[in-house]
């Protein structure tokens, strides 16, 4: 069977909706199993929803308007999606009773973007002569743990989703099943975390034997950076999971980050590609990735970083010092990115305020603590820094060029990638530079 994952914009504007239908026909011979995103904005439109019910105000209108037009365009009524929509102004009612959006009450909110799209999409394809069905991922074996706004699928769903997905196959329909969601063992709606899809369609087939996991988005593939901001990016053809996890780790959101992990462990390629461009090959990521493949690679970018640094004189070269500041960011569930040390200081980013607020109090125990906000991580991938030593200065000569200053630097042990935090005023620039120094072209 083969895998096809299509994201946000694929599933949110009629044209690109028609041109899915026709993507998998074309490939009604491999036997697709088609999982969808919410149609792009859905997924921040019912989170604004939920900060709204917290705050006493129930108003699912916005929500409705943008997936009641895009039922209308394919002649469809409300009442396909109506279950969904009571649902979810039940959910926003639960939050405004509460006077709070608990993160289960939020995830149970989010997830019906996606179950909205599932029935949406089987319903067109059906109605274009492609029969399909509409699946929510926990009623085929989604199942997940607790942790809600970011659950991990656990190790029994994987045989689940082999004998259901094998099963609905075998049924000759193309079954479409929701990504971003699953439930806990005693049924709480779960989700992925955010661009979570990507996710899914991995754990997915992964469990289902797919030869091949196509993630179907608006760009061309993974690209040597972020074509809104580096207008000349160009697709990479071929990477290694290795690349590839490093550029959708460092803020590459072609591909979220947990995507290549199921995809490595039974050694699947994962083909990215544009819906809007269904002839160009894309991006294939395999193990071995390109073995021709020389210097500078891509260029990833994460805005809205937080640098902590940690000073301590009366730690210096104290055992236990590292270890004790990483024990107060689990503890909080606070997600370290970078790390750079010095003999006296400890400096690391985190991406998300989620839980900082303790963990740096806790910090004010352990030495003097500062907190620099607004920054971009930016993260150039080589193919082998140590072989292609002319890299690190050709980054530093041009980011010095445009008076960019490099705040915290980190070249992980991989020697695939260098990575940097400056100002976020300066991440675009930063990003461009880099590009036009490592790659040409105009930018
Ligand atoms: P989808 O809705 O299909 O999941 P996303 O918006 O999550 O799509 O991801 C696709 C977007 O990722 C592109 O529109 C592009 O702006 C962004 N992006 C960031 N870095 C890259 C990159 N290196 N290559 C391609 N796209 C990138
Ligand atoms: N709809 C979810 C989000 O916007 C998941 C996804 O699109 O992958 O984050
Ligand atoms: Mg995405």
């Amino acid at each position: 069977m083969r895998l096809m994952k299509f994201g946000g914009t694929s599933v949110g504007d009629p044209a690109r909706v028609s041109n899915l239908c026709e993507i998998v026909r074309g490939a009604l011979a491999l036997q697709p199993v088609v999982v969808v995103s919410a149609a792009s904005k859905v997924t921040d439109m019912l989170l604004t929803a939920a900060r709204h019910a917290a705050a006493g105000t129930v108003d699912a209108s916005p929500i409705e308007a943008r997936v009641t037009g895009l039922l209308h365009a394919f002649g469809f009524e409300r009442a396909l999606v109506a279950a969904e929509l009571d649902g979810l102004t039940a959910a926003l009612t639960q939050i405004a009773a509460r006077r709070e959006a608990t993160t289960e009450l939020t995830d149970l909110v989010a997830s019906y973007g996606e179950r909205i799209s599932v029935r949406f999409v089987a319903a067109v394809l059906t109605a274009k002569g492609v029969p399909a069905t509409h699946h929510d991922a926990f009623d085929v074996g989604m199942t997940t743990d607790d942790h809600f706004g970011g659950a991990e699928p656990l190790p029994e769903s994987e045989a689940a989703l082999r004998e259901a997905v094998g099963a609905l196959v075998a049924s000759g329909k193309v079954p479409v099943i929701t990504g971003f969601i699953g439930k806990t063992r005693d049924g709480r709606v779960t989700t992925l975390g955010r661009g979570g899809s990507d996710y899914s369609a991995a754990v997915l087939g992964a469990a289902a034997g797919s030869d091949e996991i196509e993630i179907w988005t608006d760009v061309p593939g993974v690209m040597s950076s972020d074509p809104r901001v580096v207008p000349e990016a160009h697709t990479i053809p071929v990477l290694s999971f290795d690349e590839a996890a490093e550029l959708a780790y460092f803020g590459a959101k072609v591909l979220h980050p947990k995507t290549i992990h199921p995809a490595v462990r039974q050694g699947i390629p994962v083909r990215v590609k544009n819906t809007f461009e269904p002839s160009h090959p894309g991006t294939v990521i395999t193990a071995q990735g390109d073995p021709g493949a020389r210097g500078a690679r891509a260029i990833a970018h994460k805005k809205g970083v937080t640098v902590v640094n940690v000073v301590s004189t009366r730690m210096l070269l104290a055992h236990g010092f590292l270890a004790r500041i990483f024990e107060v960011f689990a503890r909080h569930r606070v997600v370290v990115d970078l790390v750079s040390t010095s003999e006296v200081s400890v400096s690391c980013t985190v991406d998300r305020e989620d839980g900082l607020d303790g963990a740096l109090r806790e910090l004010a125990g352990i030495g003097e603590v500062s907190v620099q906000r607004d920054r971009t991580l930016v993260c150039v991938v080589a193919a082998g820094l140590f072989v292609n030593p002319e890299v690190c200065p050709r980054i530093f000569a041009a980011l010095g060029r445009e008076g960019i200053a490099v705040e915290l630097l980190s070249m992980g042990a991989s020697a695939i990638n260098v990575s940097m935090v400056v100002p976020g005023a300066r991440g675009d620039d930063a990003v461009r530079a880099l590009h036009r120094e490592l790659f040409g072209g105009a930018a």
